[in-house]
């Protein structure tokens, strides 16, 4: 019933159930360290811990107060959520500067910035590293780096990691999502954030989402009913198969080069690379720059335009995680573009 959870942690108001489950799926896939090493810090969402992120790393004791507010860079195409959420309050402490590939610097006199790399990437699904070599002040976004939608070639180990429920098992609507760090000023800074923005998070999804964890580890033991990522590649690489036919028979569109199949430590087999979303460009012959707006206005389909994404209206993002009659009706419609 309390606020608390564990007055002694740095995150007290994280579940203790839930961090053991946190560190267990994390050892389980071998897609990131989670020992002692790491604080974690729970949030509703990542998208809280973004935010909670770049208040720590721009609230550094000894920063020198002419670089605030500090700019905020990732590669283009970027999650939409990034600038929205970086602006919103029009801080004084950081601000969205846009293409980490085109951001020099030097205009801040040093090493005074903060790098989002999200890998595998949303929207465009690449394994993006960081254009940058000032390791302490990235934030590397992890949500897909689950075998899922990719293989798990490495346990990442960077200071500041970002996973969520919503894409690891699907549970978008439970708005849990846990961050891994290294240095603990950051992470105090951190559950300082969230204590002042929501007085920590919900035990009830917490216990819930441990409960769902711990079900997709224990069905990977000895006498395990279901493989939960073994289900979700299997389905994934249905939709992709699905999605590729239709698109190379209309013609229209085309898609991106992904990295070639590589070893997954998880599925100890050579896997291919299946992300969340397609990003399609429009190739056809009809004079369209706005691809978003041709596919719902004359099609039905909804998508989400490059725009959003700090690129050309030409491309869209299309999810491959919806519910599978909406799928197909999809791929229906897709079929019916000439
Ligand atoms: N990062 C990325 C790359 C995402 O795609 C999303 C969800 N669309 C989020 C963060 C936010 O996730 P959450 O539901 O945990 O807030």
């Amino acid at each position: 019933m309390s606020y608390f959870s564990d007055r002694h942690n740095l995150c007290w108001f994280l579940h203790h159930e839930f961090a053991s489950q946190i560190r267990r799926i994390h050892r389980l896939v071998g897609n990131a360290f989670a020992d002692e090493n790491y604080h974690i810090i729970v949030g509703n969402g990542s998208t809280q811990l973004y935010q909670a992120a770049l208040y720590a790393l721009s609230t550094h004791p000894g920063l020198p107060e002419t670089c605030r507010p500090i700019p905020v860079v990732s590669v283009v195409p970027h999650y939409s959520g990034y600038p929205a959420a970086t602006d919103v309050l029009r801080s004084a402490l950081y601000k969205w500067a846009g293409d980490a590939n085109s951001f020099d610097p030097h205009t801040t006199g040093g090493d005074h910035y903060i790098e989002v790399i999200c890998s595998p990437n949303n929207p465009d699904g690449l394994l993006n590293n960081s254009v940058f070599k000032q390791i302490t002040n990235n934030i590397h976004d992890l949500a897909y780096y689950w075998p899922q939608y990719t293989p798990i070639t490495n346990a990442a180990d960077h200071n500041i990691m970002l996973f969520t429920v919503s894409k690891c098992t699907g549970h978008a609507g439970s708005r849990l999502g846990w961050a891994l760090v290294k240095d603990k000023g950051v992470a105090s800074r951190m559950v300082q954030f969230v204590e002042l923005g929501t007085i920590g998070v919900s035990k009830d999804s917490q216990l819930r989402a441990a409960t769902i964890l711990r079900a997709v580890a224990d069905g990977y033991e000895e006498g395990g009913a279901y493989k939960l990522f073994h289900f979700g590649r299997k389905v994934m690489t249905e939709r992709w198969d699905r999605l590729r036919q239709v698109v190379m028979a209309n013609g229209a569109f085309s898609f991106l080069e992904y990295p070639p199949p590589a070893y997954c430590g998880f599925m100890r087999e050579e896997t291919s690379h299946l992300p969340a979303f397609a990003w399609l460009k429009y190739e056809g012959n009809l004079d369209i720059e706005d691809t978003e707006n041709f596919l719902r206005t004359k099609h039905n389909i909804l998508t989400r335009s490059g725009k959003h994404f700090g690129t050309e209206s030409k491309y869209v993002r299309i999810s491959l995680l919806e519910l599978e009659e909406t799928f197909n009706i999809f791929i229906d419609r897709m079929s019916s573009i000439i």
